[in-house]
């Protein structure tokens, strides 16, 4: 099996001087090092970091950040140097040397874009607007193309990369959502609201604190032939009831608003909660069991729990 390496992207914004060049710097690193090796680097980056993740188990992640080729470069690759010889000395796993490498104007763009690759998710086919549609994919035969989803990174977080997007994607395919209301709390790019539409929900609502999300899960929506009505706010501010109702928020804002997730589900419909750190499942299942649901399903990725309620 060839290993072209999944990735993603955190805080993902195009550059905002996509002519002038800038410097990549890259790190290897083992699984056990890489939230080190990321939050050094995103501390330089401009607009996030990048992580190539091996598709083989146990294969090194590569850490990427791009900054702006001009005077302060050349200190940020040294305070990088610096803080990776101190991760070193700390033993946390394999940490490769640095590597810095310039990016010349015209490249720059495609580099950036070349972050996105194409990517599977349980049924669904992640690409960026400016990829082809998964030729080699297709070619291995008994691979169905699946249903694909058409997102760009925008400002809003929710490329379908991160882990807890996955999760929440992954129950998206595994629900029955034909003829389904849904409801998508804090929706980003509309990834799981665009997803739920095309899996055959009849109604899909979706809502978001950030003026930001709007625009782009409306832009988004639109770019890939789906009715989803988007609106600026939170769970409290919709009506109705809703067979699914997604919230990959953060455990704090999921406890402040149980009540109101809850109160937007139908008797028979299921509440999928995700952004959950580890630590904070049992006050996020606390609160979620105050508020009158009960769980019914769970997964774990990492450090991040994704819970599956409906009504007590
Ligand atoms: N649903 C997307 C994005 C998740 S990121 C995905 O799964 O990838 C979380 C989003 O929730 C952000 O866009 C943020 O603006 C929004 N958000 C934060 N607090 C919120 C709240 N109280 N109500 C609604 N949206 C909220």
């Amino acid at each position: 099996m060839p290993s072209a390496p999944s990735r993603w992207w955190m805080g993902a914004q195009p550059p905002a001087t996509s002519r002038s060049a800038y410097v990549e710097i890259a790190v290897e690193s083992g699984t056990e090092a890489v939230e080190a090796v990321s939050e050094i680097l995103d501390r330089v980056g401009s607009g996030g970091i990048a992580v190539d993740v091996p598709l083989d188990e146990g294969g090194p992640h590569v850490v990427k950040a791009y900054v702006p080729y001009d005077h302060a470069a050349r200190i940020k690759v040294r305070r990088v140097r610096e803080a990776i010889g101190r991760l070193r000395a700390f033993g946390l796993g394999p940490v490769g040397e640095v590597t810095v490498r310039r990016i010349a104007d015209e490249d720059w763009l495609e580099a950036w874009k070349a972050q996105f690759t194409p990517i599977r998710i349980g049924p669904f086919f992640i690409r960026p607007s400016w990829s082809e549609p998964p030729g080699p994919l297709r070619a291995q035969g008994p691979v169905p193309l699946g249903t694909e989803l058409v997102l760009d990174p925008g400002m809003a977080f929710g490329t379908g990369l991160h882990p807890t997007t996955r999760q929440c994607l992954e129950a998206v395919g595994q629900l029955d959502l034909r003829g389904a209301r849904v409801l998508d709390v804090g929706t980003g790019s509309g990834i799981l609201a665009i997803a739920a539409a095309k899996r055959g929900a009849a109604q899909v609502a979706a809502v978001d604190t950030d003026p930001l999300a709007v625009r782009a899960a409306t832009e988004n929506a639109a770019r890939n032939g789906v009715r989803v009505e988007v609106a600026l706010g939170s769970a409290a501010d919709v009506t109705g009831s809703f067979d699914a109702v997604f919230a990959n928020l953060v455990a704090d804002v999921l406890i402040a608003i149980a009540g109101d997730l809850r109160a937007r589900l139908d008797p028979s419909g299921t509440l999928v909660c995700a952004g959950i750190v580890a630590e904070k499942e049992a006050a996020v299942r606390g609160a979620m069991e105050g508020a009158g649901a009960r769980l019914v399903g769970r997964d774990q990725r990492d450090d991040w729990v994704r819970l599956d309620l409906r009504h007590r």
